[in-house]
């Protein structure tokens, strides 16, 4: 399998956000844990059901659970040039059981501080029929899709914080185990959508 890439930071980075271009640019599909775990909740199957409560709380779903779900999707066809991952890895163990089934060529680490993320995450919105990714404040939707936007479960201020918490304590350990193997590259994510993608696109 030809390399793939990781998109990584804080929840609210705007991972979700870039994704879509720099698909686009590369090629590789987007595999998201998140969008995995939220269509196995809403389909209410057993994986689903038992991760709903940590996502519920703001906890990270047990390692086994993701790398098996991870495992799985790596199997379809689209994945033999490589994937762009968002939200994954997660944890060190995620990353080390990555590697023994693909090569990860880069990491792109979206950074913001913690200051924007909570206004980020509590104005996010999601249409629901395209999964485009809103903002009420930064990227409003255009009116005839506002009626219908929603808002995630676990985008309340409260479920921010220990997301938060997770991140800093079992995710963000991550930046330097990638930054010794030479693949981490720095993006400031606290600049406007437009600009973040153009510093993105510039670094693929
Ligand atoms: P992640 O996938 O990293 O959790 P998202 O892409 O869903 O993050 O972005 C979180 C929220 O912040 C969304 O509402 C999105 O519209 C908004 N957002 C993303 N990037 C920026 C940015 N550079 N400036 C302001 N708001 C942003
Ligand atoms: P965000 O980028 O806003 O944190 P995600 O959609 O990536 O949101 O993840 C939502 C929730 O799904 C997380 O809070 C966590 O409970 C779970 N999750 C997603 N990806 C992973 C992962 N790689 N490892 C563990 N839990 C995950």
């Amino acid at each position: 399998m030809a390399g793939s890439i990781v998109l990584f930071g804080p929840p609210g980075a705007g991972k979700g956000t870039q994704a879509g271009k720099i698909s686009e640019i590369t090629g590789k599909p987007q595999v998201s844990t998140g969008d995995m775990l939220r269509s196995a909740v809403a389909e209410g199957t057993q994986l689903g059901h038992e991760a709903k409560t940590f996502m519920d709380a703001g906890l990270l779903v047990p390692d086994s659970i993701i790398i098996g779900l991870i495992s799985e999707r790596l199997r379809n066809d689209d994945a033999s040039n490589g994937v762009l991952f968002d939200g994954f890895p997660r944890t060190i163990h995620q990353a080390e059981a990555l590697e023994e089934i693909v090569s990860v060529t880069s990491v792109i680490s979206i950074e913001v501080p913690d200051e924007s993320i909570i206004e980020r995450i509590v104005g996010r919105r999601m249409d629901p029929e395209t999964g485009e990714i809103y903002h009420i404040k930064f990227k409003p939707p255009p009116e005839e899709i506002s009626l219908r936007v929603i808002q995630r479960r676990d985008d309340t201020e409260e479920t921010v914080r220990s997301r938060l918490t997770a991140y800093h304590e079992q995710t963000a350990p991550l930046a330097d185990w990638y930054s010794e193997k030479g693949l981490l590259v720095r993006i400031d994510g606290d600049m406007p959508i437009e600009e973040v993608g153009k510093s993105i696109a510039s670094k693929l």
